[in-house]
């Protein structure tokens, strides 16, 4: 399978893996996917051409300064989220 991907979603995912534990929101899926598509409207879509086993072959070229624009860009959707839970306070 050949095609082309954004490769911020999978970059988004994964830092919020890293740092779900530290956020200060409700942790459910519904609050997560809230937590990733608001993130992402924030960042810039970053495409890579991908071929089968090099799918994110060039993760390796994230600078500190995207990786820091992930961070800050998940820490203010978390806070909005949290302060707007699309549920009933559970
Ligand atoms: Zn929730």
């Amino acid at each position: 399978m050949s095609g082309y991907h954004n490769v911020m979603e999978f970059l988004v995912v994964q830092k919020l893996e890293d740092v779900w534990e530290t956020l200060d929101c409700c942790k459910c899926d519904k609050c997560r996917n809230d937590i990733i598509a608001l993130t992402l409207n924030q960042l810039p879509a970053k495409y890579v051409v991908t071929k089968e086993g090099e799918l994110y072959a060039r993760l390796a070229e994230l600078s500190n300064e995207e990786e820091r624009e992930i961070l800050i860009a998940l820490a203010k959707s978390a806070k909005l989220v949290k302060a707007h839970p699309k549920h009933e306070d559970i």
